[in-house]
């Protein structure tokens, strides 16, 4: 019997291209990086990036992959409805309100605060369905 240690690369594309037709984000810029986190949304660039460390990922690792990938799609999902340039700008004011309030710019960012949120409401059924089917 062969473990299913590893969730391939052609599975994990599959994940990615499914989440982003299912938030409507396909248009919006992404590209592959040499990052740490499995995925990143550039602000600055109103880029999508997809790590390209991880050919594969350890079973222990999904559900950091799916709670980061709906996270930063959900910065995706903000950049599209209000096009990136003007989300750019929102996104920088709110940093500007964290730091004169001498809060957090991070933590307590509101646009942070949404998009952890709606990772954490939303992997659980997307692992299930993609344990549904055959991906992971
Ligand atoms: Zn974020």
């Amino acid at each position: 019997m062969i473990l299913k240690e590893f969730i391939k690369e052609t599975q994990k594309n599959q994940m990615i291209s499914t989440l982003l037709k299912h938030y409507k984000v396909e248009s919006v810029k992404w590209g592959y990086k040499n990052i740490k986190d499995h995925a990143h949304y550039n602000v600055d660039t109103g880029t999508l990036e997809l790590s390209n460390r991880y050919k594969r990922i350890k079973d222990s690792q999904v559900k950091n992959f799916l709670t980061t990938m709906i996270h930063e799609i959900r910065h995706a999902m903000d950049s599209k409805k209000y096009g990136w340039k003007n989300f750019k700008q929102m996104y920088e004011t709110e940093i500007e309100l964290q730091i004169q309030a001498k809060k957090h710019i991070y933590k307590d960012n509101k646009y942070e605060i949404e998009a952890e949120e709606f990772g954490q409401k939303n992997w659980k059924k997307w692992h299930t369905q993609f344990k549904k089917e055959g991906l992971i």
